[in-house]
């Protein structure tokens, strides 16, 4: 067994339950557990099998978090959104969005007309 390089005290124990969620699917992977952190590692082609399977279901939205900057443009800021999430989600210039707070998040939704 390995030494867990998370919290350095527990032992990696070999799992077959690890559970997975995306969007709203549940992939259960087998991998490591450590017995003292219970932190989670999925063995590396269990994670790739994972992928190619919600995939395929198309629901593996890629990439998952995306960082970018603000433009300044006559006197406010602009987001731009990524190509991929545009073609994805079929945006247009024509599309009517709704933004909300929450938290320090911010919510910008298309609004189906
Ligand atoms: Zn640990």
């Amino acid at each position: 067994m390995k030494q867990c390089n998370i919290c350095e005290k527990g032992m990696l124990e070999k799992v077959e339950d690890i559970l997975l969620e995306i969007e709203n699917y549940a992939f259960v992977v087998k991998g490591e557990r450590c017995n003292s952190c219970n932190e989670e590692i999925p063995f590396e082609e269990e994670t790739q099998k994972t992928i190619n399977t919600a995939r395929k279901l198309g629901v593996w939205p890629e990439p998952l978090k995306l960082y970018r900057h603000f433009s300044r443009s006559g006197g406010g800021l602009v987001f731009r959104v990524p190509n991929d999430l545009e073609r994805q989600m079929h945006l247009s210039e024509k599309t009517e969005i709704g933004i909300s707070k929450v938290g320090r998040k911010i919510i910008i939704e298309p609004i189906e007309n």
